[in-house]
């Protein structure tokens, strides 16, 4: 073991790649200070020690029906079930003018496969968003997962769709639904969540339509490690590709209510995977820590390889399978602070904090 850490350490400082045998290894044998310590020399290539920024952004769940099936997701409602809603404008404008003044300025639009919901509907709500806040909020529309449902149901290409959505004003579609990038994961757990290839299909179609995108992953399934070292392989890959990945954000899935069940998996287990994400992708500097799934102890990871973090305060997919939210931001950044970390907010509108509305 001591010879693959002194390997991989001695290849960091070379600015050499970890393979995905490497990476197996590490995760069976390293003990944690030991995959740990890799993980803040790899941070190092990208952030001066004690950095770290965040943001405080809020999910608006749009919608709830969906007809994926994911058995992971305890969220949902079929077409026709009691429950399933779709939210207006009013409150849609409602939960952003609540995450505005509370000093955030990030939306994120997550809501399900509604057959019942055509790109019109989304390119009108997203002009509208953008005509009434201007650059005051900054938000992502849909996921890559949903992006491939309209242009799907919408009988478009993801070209068409992409460039119907960035001329309603969209700037950014995150790389959400990816959950575990293997075929066989995605054949295991819904029954209509998109190939791979498909995926990778889409989020080329974003970023050729000059929006932005990023990559994200969700573990503690029953995915083995195999999996996800090819989750970021794939990721790797895909940034040396086209260099369009913001940023990486990896959360942990919420067992509670969902059809498929399982354990939780614990915060000692997350980080090692931070670390390990910091490890492989040598070529996304931004990794994220998810305070929305791991709470207080997803500030730890900033030790663990991450550099900025979320403050969220909605997020009704993974609330519905027992995420729970805390608005206690000063709680929070003290923490970070204890840790050794400076929290600077990274603010994605270009607005400044607190300027006029525009209409
Ligand atoms: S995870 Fe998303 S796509 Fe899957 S069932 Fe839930 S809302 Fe639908």
């Amino acid at each position: 073991m001591r010879e693959l850490v002194e390997t991989v350490a001695a290849g960091l400082a070379a600015g050499e790649r970890v393979t995905p045998e490497q990476a197996a290894r590490l995760w069976r044998e390293a003990p944690d200070e030991e995959l740990r310590r890799l993980a803040a020399r790899a941070r190092a290539r990208f952030h001066a020690p004690g950095a770290c920024t965040y943001l405080i952004m809020r999910i608006i769940n749009y919608t709830n029906v969906c007809v994926a099936q994911c058995d992971y997701c305890a969220f949902y409602r079929l077409p026709g079930q009691a429950g399933g809603y779709v939210l207006s404008r009013e409150q849609v404008f409602a939960k952003i003018d609540a995450l505005l003044a509370l000093g955030g300025d990030l939306a994120g639009f997550n809501g399900g496969f509604n057959p019942h919901l055509p790109l019109d509907y989304y390119c009108e709500l997203f002009a509208a968003i953008r005509a009434r806040y201007g650059e005051r909020l900054e938000f992502y529309a849909l996921t890559i997962a949903e992006f491939l449902y309209l242009a799907d149901h919408g009988k478009l290409t993801l070209a068409q769709a992409a460039e119907r959505l960035r001329a309603a004003g969209v700037r950014w579609i995150t790389g959400g639904g990816a959950e575990i990038l293997t075929e066989a994961f995605r054949l295991r757990h819904s029954k209509f969540k998109y190939s791979v290839a498909a995926y990778l299909d889409a989020q080329r179609a974003v970023l050729a339509a000059g929006m932005k995108t990023t990559a994200t992953m969700v573990i503690g399934f029953d995915e083995t490690i195999e999996e996800r070292i090819e989750h970021l392989e794939r990721t790797r890959a895909f940034q040396d590709e086209t260099g369009g990945l913001s940023s990486f954000l990896c959360w942990t899935y919420k067992p509670y209510g969902t059809a498929w069940g399982g354990a939780e998996l614990g915060s000692a287990e997350y980080l090692r995977h931070l670390a390990l994400c910091r490890i492989y992708l040598d070529n996304i500097p931004r990794l994220r820590a998810s305070v929305l799934t791991q709470n207080e102890a997803a500030l730890d990871g900033l030790l663990w390889g991450a550099d900025d973090f979320d403050l969220p305060i909605e997020d009704e997919v993974t609330q519905s399978a027992g995420a729970t939210i805390n608005l206690d931001f000063d709680a929070l950044l003290a923490r970070a602070r204890a840790l050794g970390f400076a929290p600077r907010y990274r603010r994605v509108a270009s607005a400044p904090a607190g300027a006029p509305a525009a209409v």
